[in-house]
């Protein structure tokens, strides 16, 4: 039996009467997201759209049932259901609001896609319509920003022309004689969407009047997707979302550098400039007390009888690079070891200077096989981590020991 599909002739129809032909209890399907009962209804007719060609399906009620899927089962089309209606006469009603905005963004689609190609030489390859996003994928060389700007502006004029989107049926031949290029395979009497001297496609789809109900379409990103160019566009509501939320960002981001959004761009740019100079400042300063706190240090670490001058600190509230900088600072000076520690974060830094003669990577490891932690380096200069940070005093005296002994 053959499911009269309403949509074809009136993609504007929410609601209508229709006799259950078929229906069947369904297992529950986790993988399509249905977990509970549900029943699969053929109807003699219907006017919702089942998933297919790149347009979700509709959504609404048949009767008290909750409609919960619409599957294209080629001359039938069936209809997944929460429960199962108790009449054979049932009346159906779509959820208008989201067929209209799948209709928006699939003619939309066909005008974008005819702009891309008619002027760009970019066919589109396929079609995705999301549930906040559309996109098309592009054949060719990367679109440039000029292209991505040239089909929008050109779609967009057409839109604002409202010119009629009217069905067209016909053989294969037919609507080649037409001007549609693209080869179908299917046989008999084809539908074609005519976008009024500007596209004819064959198409199975849900599409608005008239070109000015599209509103308008926004390109967002264009991005490679392996050999093609995937371009995220919106239309209708959605832009309109759309452009309402970019503008919410903005004034948010104004707002966070305290002025008005206007200058936002200068506004950041000057931030980031600053930023980075700051960095450089901090970098030089902390330079600078690394350098002398590490002469300090050496004052109070006098030479051992062999001459190895050892510095062990455990550094605490200071930026974490700051600890490497200390470490290089105290070993600048001849036969001298830097053991140094964070206490937040359990660092471990071993650094000397090669006139010292240890293996700093070496006595990192020792280290580690007693208190555990990881790490690794060369025998001037060793980083790690320990894992028990209550054990940094512990394992740099372990260290200082371990220097003593060799
Ligand atoms: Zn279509």
């Amino acid at each position: 039996m053959t499911t009269r599909r309403l949509y074809y002739d009136d993609a504007f129809q929410t609601e209508f009467t229709a006799r259950i032909m078929y229906c069947e209890v369904l297992p529950p399907d986790v993988s399509s997201g249905i977990t509970g009962n549900a029943w699969s209804l053929i109807l003699d007719r219907t006017a919702f759209y089942p998933t297919s060609g790149g347009q979700p399906n509709d959504l609404g009620k048949i009767g008290d049932s909750n409609v919960l899927d619409v599957r294209d089962a080629g001359d039938e089309i069936l209809h997944v259901v929460d429960r199962r209606p108790e009449d054979p006469d049932v009346k159906g009603c779509i959820h208008w609001p989201r067929r209209f905005d799948h209709m928006q963004q699939h003619t939309g689609q066909h005008l974008l896609s005819a702009m891309f190609q008619e002027r760009f030489g970019r066919p589109t390859v396929s079609f995705h319509l999301g549930a906040e996003i559309c996109t098309i994928d592009l054949r060719g060389p990367e679109p440039t920003d000029e292209i991505l700007e040239g089909a929008e502006r050109a779609a967009n004029r057409i839109i604002f022309e409202d010119r009629p989107v009217t069905v067209r049926y016909g053989t294969a031949e037919q609507l080649a004689e037409l001007g549609v290029r693209k080869e179908v395979d299917r046989q008999g009497i084809l539908r074609a969407i005519e976008i009024e001297s500007a596209d004819l496609q064959p198409c199975g789809g849900t599409h608005v009047k008239g070109t000015g109900q599209i509103g308008i379409i926004l390109v967002r990103r264009c991005a490679k997707i392996r050999q093609d160019w995937r371009v995220e566009f919106v239309c209708g509501g959605r832009a309109e979302k759309t452009a309402g939320r970019d503008f919410q960002l903005l004034r948010q981001v104004a707002e966070s550098l305290s002025c008005v959004p206007e200058d936002v761009v200068s506004s950041a740019s000057r931030a980031v400039g600053e930023r980075d100079a700051n960095f450089k400042t901090l970098r030089s300063t902390l330079e600078c007390l690394a350098s002398a706190e590490a002469a300090l240090a050496l004052q109070s670490a006098p030479p051992r009888p062999n001459g190895l001058r050892i510095v062990s600190r455990i550094l605490d509230e200071l930026p974490p690079e700051y600890i490497s900088l200390f470490a290089t600072a105290v070993a600048k000076t001849e036969k001298t070891v830097a053991l140094v520690a964070a206490k937040e974060g359990g660092q471990l830094l071993f650094a000397q200077h090669p006139s010292a003669r240890n293996d700093m990577n070496a006595l990192l490891k020792r280290v580690q096989e007693r208190f555990g932690g990881k790490g690794g380096g060369t025998s001037d200069f060793a980083r790690g981590k320990l894992s028990d940070t209550s054990r940094l005093e512990m394992a740099l005296a372990f260290a200082r020991e371990e220097l003593s002994v060799n």
